[in-house]
C-alpha cells in the first residue's frame, strides 16, 4: 500500500468556491488526472460583491493566478485599485498610492476559474453529508445515499464546512460582533482607482464606510461596505437581505460627524440593486486541519474563516490552494506533505484571522479608542515600513512585532476605557 499520492490517485475537493476551483486549477496544472470537485449547488453562484487580487507584498494571491497563467483574464475584467483615500470625521488621515491589484467580481473570478478546468472535473448538485476514512481511502457520503471512494479528500467548503464540523466539532464559527453591509451600484460613480476609507464616529456610536469599484463580466460595478459593531449576531447566509432603510442611521452620523457624504457614496447606495446585510464569523484555532487518518485535508474558509476587513479571505483559500499543490506534487510521503503545508498556512492564516479582527475592532472604534486609533494609525503603519527595512533582518522584524505589538496593547486599553465612560 503506497502512502505516497501518485497523478492517477482520485482527488476528491469538496466545495466549488474560490479557493475548490482553485486547488482543481492547480492540481491539474501539474498533471493530476482525476480530480473531481463536489458542489452543493446546482448553478455556481453568485457570491458578494468584488474582491482585490492583491500582490505578494500585500499578502495577496497574484502570484497564484500568474502561476496558474490567468491574471491577464483577470486583468482583462477587472480595474486596478491605485490610491488610498483614509478619513476619520472627514479628516484626511492618509492619502497614497497603494497597489492592490485588480478587483474582480467573485462571479467573474469563479468563471475564469471554472472555465480553465478540463469538463467533468465540477460535480454540481452534490452535497456532502459526511465521510469515513476506511484504511488508505476515504468515504465520502452525499446526500441521497450516494458513496464514492477517494485516496484524498480535501474540504473547500467554506465557513460551514462539514468535513470541519465532522473532525472538529467543537471548532465551529462564532460570531466576530460585526455586521456588515454591502450596497453595489452597476455603473462608474466614485472617482476611478480609490480605495475611499471613511471613519465615522462619534459619543459611542460609529461606523466605517470602504468604498472601492470592481469589475465583473458585465462592466463595471462600484460597492460601497459599511461595517457596523451589534450585539446580536446576524444571519450569515449569503443571500441575507438589508434594506437602504438600515444604511440611512449611518448616513445621518456622517452628516452630523463628517460634514455630510460625498454625493457619489450617496449614489451608490440610492442605485444600488439590493442591499446585503451579513453578520460576520470566525473561526477559532482549530488542533490541526488534517484528520487522523491522514487522508483528509482542510482548506480557506473550512480552516480559518476570518472576519473580512483586511480583504485576505478569499486570497487566502486561494494561497493554501497553491502550497498545498505543491506539497504534493513534490516526492513525498502524503503525510508529509499535508504536513508541510500545514506547517506553511497554518500560523499566519491564524496570525491574519487575529489581525482581521483587530482591523474589525478599529474600523468600528469610537471616543477614546478611536482618538487614539486615528491619531497613531498612519504613524505606525509608517516606522512599520521603516523598521522592516532595517538589518539585520531579524531584528528589523522583532521591532516591527514589539511596535505593532505596543500598539494593540494601547487601544485595548483605550477600549477599556470606553468600556467605563460608556457604560
Ligand atoms: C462580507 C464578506 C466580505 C468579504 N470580502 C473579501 C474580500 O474583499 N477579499 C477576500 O479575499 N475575501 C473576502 N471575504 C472572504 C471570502 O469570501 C472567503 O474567505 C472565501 O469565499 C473562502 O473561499 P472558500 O473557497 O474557502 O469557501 P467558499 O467561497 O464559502 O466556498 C465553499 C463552497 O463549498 C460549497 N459547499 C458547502 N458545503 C458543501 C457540502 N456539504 N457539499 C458540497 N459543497 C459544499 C459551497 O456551496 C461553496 O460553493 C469576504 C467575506 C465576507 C463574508
Amino acid at each position: 500500500m503506497s502512502q505516497t499520492l501518485g497523478k492517477d490517485s482520485a482527488i476528491a475537493i469538496v466545495g466549488g468556491g474560490i479557493g475548490g476551483l482553485t486547488l482543481a486549477n492547480a492540481l491539474q496544472k501539474q498533471g493530476y488526472e482525476r480530480v473531481t470537485v463536489f458542489e452543493q449547488w446546482e448553478h455556481m453562484k453568485t457570491r458578494g460583491g468584488h474582491i482585490s487580487i492583491m500582490p505578494a507584498a500585500s499578502g495577496g494571491s497574484l502570484p497564484v493566478l500568474e502561476a496558474l497563467g490567468l491574471h491577464e483574464k483577470v486583468n482583462a475584467v477587472a480595474p486596478v485599485v491605485r490610491g488610498i483615500k483614509s478619513l476619520a470625521n472627514r479628516h484626511v488621515l492618509g492619502e497614497y498610492p497603494i497597489s492592490l491589484g485588480p478587483r474582480i467580481m467573485r462571479e467573474a473570478l469563479q468563471h475564469i476559474l471554472l472555465e480553465n478546468l478540463r469538463p467533468d472535473t465540477v460535480c454540481l448538485g452534490k452535497a456532502l453529508c459526511g465521510f469515513k476514512e476506511k484504511g488508505n481511502n476515504v468515504e465520502l457520503l452525499f446526500e441521497g445515499g450516494v458513496t464514492e471512494m477517494f485516496d484524498l479528500v480535501v474540504a473547500a467548503d467554506g465557513i460551514n464546512s462539514t468535513v470541519s464540523r465532522q473532525l472538529f466539532p467543537d471548532c465551529g464559527k462564532q460570531f466576530s460582533g460585526f455586521v456588515y453591509y454591502a450596497c453595489l451600484a452597476k455603473g462608474a460613480f466614485m472617482p476611478e482607482g480609490l480605495f475611499y476609507d471613511h471613519h465615522v464616529h462619534g459619543a459611542g456610536k460609529a461606523f466605517t464606510v470602504r468604498a472601492v469599484s470592481g469589475a465583473g463580466l458585465d462592466g463595471r460595478w462600484d460597492g460601497a461596505y459599511f461595517v457596523v459593531r451589534a450585539d446580536a449576531p446576524a444571519s450569515s447566509a449569503w443571500d441575507s437581505e438589508g434594506t437602504k432603510e438600515h444604511i440611512q442611521p449611518l448616513l445621518a452620523l456622517m452628516r452630523e460627524h463628517a460634514g455630510g457624504c460625498p454625493s457619489w457614496l450617496m449614489e451608490i447606495v440610492e442605485k444600488s440593486e439590493r442591499v446585503w446585510k451579513w453578520g460576520i464569523y470566525e473561526h477559532s484555532s482549530k488542533p490541526s486541519w488534517i484528520s487522523a487518518g491522514g487522508r483528509v485535508v482542510l482548506l480557506g474558509d473550512a480552516a480559518h474563516a476570518m472576519a473580512p476587513f483586511l480583504g485576505l479571505g478569499a486570497q487566502s483559500a486561494m494561497l493554501d490552494a497553491h502550497a498545498l499543490a505543491a506539497e504534493l506534487v513534490r516526492d513525498q510521503p502524503l503525510a508529509d506533505a499535508l504536513l508541510a503545508f500545514e506547517t506553511q498556512r497554518k500560523g499566519p492564516c491564524e496570525q491574519i484571522t487575529r489581525m482581521a479582527n483587530f482591523e474589525g475592532m478599529g474600523v468600528t472604534s469610537f471616543g477614546l479608542a478611536a482618538a487614539y486609533r486615528n491619531s497613531l494609525k498612519d504613524l505606525v503603519r509608517k516606522w512599520y515600513g521603516w523598521l522592516g527595512t532595517l538589518s539585520p533582518q531579524w531584528f528589523g522584524q522583532s521591532a516591527a512585532a514589539l511596535l505593532v505589538w505596543c500598539y494593540m496593547r494601547g487601544f485595548h486599553a483605550s477600549e477599556r476605557c470606553n468600556a467605563i465612560i460608556y457604560k
